[in-house]
């Protein structure tokens, strides 16, 4: 179930029971990933059964009836998430995002550095973690979004992109990670990107002590909040791009359950990122 091409269990709970309908994989995505490019199927094709017009990758749209998880029916291999997010946002990124998705260039320059909703997070974990944190953020990138990481006494970063960490954090290897005690562990912005999100929780709770406390926080797609508790959302979904899940609260609760979680709170953050208007689920979790 861990390595399917298209999936036929729920990324998050693992039922089979799944609503599928039909959905293109964006461009940039599919040219990143697989080399794909939309193609014009003209007449001097010659062939007789397809209709004339624009090719683009498909895929489909996949809901579970159990958890209410809505995802891309593809799931991405090693190497092809190794495609799509090396060199994440460098100069090649970007230079091909911008030609299929024109204005990217400028909204990344405009926001890039450390996100200002990072603030918000803060005030919501400062309460309820100690005060000086052994913090390590699990795909962190270089820490330029790590929250706490001015008060914390310990910043590792844990990230596939193997970027230095930037002043303050330390990048670090699974051995570290294996060997250190965290307070809290963060996992932001990562669940909804990967192919097996539950298999990536089952990871981090194999490092986590009984003290330490996890931190997780994944985009509430605005498509998820209008239809909230929904099994029907599959049919609206018509296209995919990096976030090939997208998280029902049932869902996580579901796949906190399943890999050995205990719920400390949940809460659905409504941000203002300036240029529109976002919301992110934020969890506190234990193991059970
Ligand atoms: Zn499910």
């Amino acid at each position: 179930m861990c390595s399917e091409r298209i999936a036929s269990h729920c990324v998050c709970c693992g039922d089979t029971d799944l609503k599928t309908s039909p959905a293109v994989l964006m461009p940039f995505v599919a040219k990143r990933v697989f080399g794909h490019e939309p193609v014009m199927i003209t007449s001097d094709w010659g062939i007789r059964d397809l209709q004339l017009g624009m090719a683009y990758s498909i895929c489909n749209s996949m809901q579970c009836g159990n958890c209410g998880a809505l995802f891309m029916d593809l799931r991405f291999s090693d190497v092809e998430m190794a495609k799509l997010y090396e060199g994440y946002r460098d100069e090649e990124y970007t230079c091909l995002r911008d030609f299929y998705e024109p204005g990217y260039r400028a909204t990344n320059e405009f926001y890039s550095g450390r996100s200002s909703y990072i603030s918000t997070i803060e005030a919501f974990l400062s309460p309820r973690v100690p005060a000086t944190p052994v913090l390590l953020d699990w795909g962190g990138d270089n820490g330029i979004n790590t929250p706490l990481k001015d008060s914390a006494f310990t910043v590792h970063i844990y990230d596939i992109s193997n970027k230095p960490a930037l002043s303050g954090a330390l990048a670090v290897d699974m051995s570290i990670v294996r060997s250190t005690n965290y307070d809290l562990i963060v996992c932001s912005q990562v669940l909804e990107h990967v192919p097996f999100p539950k298999a990536l929780l089952g990871e981090i709770v194999s490092v986590m002590s009984r003290e330490t406390q996890l931190y997780l926080e994944v985009p509430y797609e605005a498509l998820m909040r209008a239809h909230a508790g929904s099994k029907e959302i599959y049919k609206a979904k018509r296209h995919w791009h990096e976030h090939i899940n997208f998280f029902s609260e049932e869902s996580l609760l579901t796949m906190l359950e399943q890999t050995g979680l205990q719920l400390v709170e949940i809460r659905a953050i409504p941000l203002s990122l300036g240029w529109r208007d976002s919301c992110v689920m934020s969890i506190l979790c234990r193991r059970a």
